[in-house]
C-alpha cells in the first residue's frame, strides 16, 4: 500500500450489482476518494476503468446542466455487463475548483459565460483535476492496466504519466439534450474532449477523432 494512501473497505449493494467499495484517505491533501470494484481485477489482462470526479448538482440533484450523473450510472451500468471492473469516486468537484467556486462559475453562466470562461473569470484554471492520486488508488487496488471509459484525452494522459498503461479508450456518451448541448460543445471545443455527437472545427481537428488507437500515447 502506498503509504500517503490510508484504506478501508467493505462490500456494497447496489442497484448495479454487489460492489465492493474502497475508501481512500490521501494524507497529503486530507481528500477522501472512493472505488467500487466488481469481480476480480486482474493484474494482466485490462479492467475496465472508469475515473468519476464529483459532480454534486449532477450526480446526486441530477442537474441537466451537465452529463456527469448519466456517465456516472452509464459507467456502472457497464461494468455491471462487464462483470468485472472498477470506478474511482474523485473528490474533487467542480473540475476541482470546489463546490462554491462552481456556484459562482454557475453563476455567471447564467448570464452567457460559458464553463471555459467563468472560470478564467473568477481567476481559476479551466480544468484544476490531478489524476495522480487516481493512479495510485488504481495501483494499490493491483490494478495496472485498463480500458477506460472516457471521452477527456486529459484522464489518459494523467494516468499514463503516472504509471497506468491505458490499453484503450471506450468512449462513455451520454444523450445529447437541450439543456446540456452548450455544456457539452465547449468540452469538445475548448476542452478537447472527444464528443461525437458534436461539431469541431478544424483547428481542433487533431483532437476530434473518436479512434482509439490515436490515443494511447496523448502527447
Ligand atoms: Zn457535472
Amino acid at each position: 500500500m502506498n503509504s500517503f494512501l490510508e484504506s478501508a473497505n467493505c462490500s456494497l449493494t447496489t442497484e448495479y450489482g454487489n460492489f465492493t467499495l474502497h475508501g481512500f484517505r490521501d494524507k497529503r491533501s486530507g481528500l477522501e476518494h472512493a472505488a467500487l470494484s466488481l469481480g476480480e481485477l486482474s493484474t494482466t489482462k485490462p479492467v475496465l476503468t472508469r475515473l468519476h470526479s464529483e459532480c454534486l448538482t449532477g450526480d446526486v440533484f441530477h442537474s441537466l446542466h451537465c452529463d456527469c450523473g448519466e456517465q456516472l450510472q452509464a459507467a456502472l451500468e457497464l461494468i455491471e455487463a462487464e462483470g468485472c471492473g472498477v470506478l474511482l469516486y474523485l473528490r474533487q468537484e467542480g473540475r476541482g475548483i470546489g463546490l462554491l467556486n462552481k456556484i459562482r462559475a454557475y453563476k455567471l453562466q447564467q448570464k452567457g459565460a460559458d464553463t471555459v470562461d467563468a472560470n478564467r473569470m473568477l481567476g481559476l484554471p479551466d480544468d484544476a483535476r490531478d489524476y495522480g492520486v487516481a493512479a495510485e488508488m488504481l495501483a494499490s487496488l493491483g490494478v495496472t492496466n485498463v480500458r477506460l471509459m472516457t471521452n477527456n484525452p486529459a484522464k489518459i494522459k494523467g494516468l499514463m504519466e503516472h504509471g497506468i498503461r491505458v490499453e484503450e479508450r471506450m468512449p462513455l456518451e451520454v444523450a445529447r439534450q437541450a439543456r446540456n448541448a452548450a455544456y457539452l460543445d465547449t468540452k469538445a471545443a475548448r476542452m478537447g474532449h472527444l464528443v461525437a455527437s458534436v461539431e469541431v472545427t478544424s483547428t481542433q481537428s487533431a483532437t476530434s477523432s473518436n479512434s482509439t488507437t490515436d490515443l494511447l500515447d496523448p502527447r
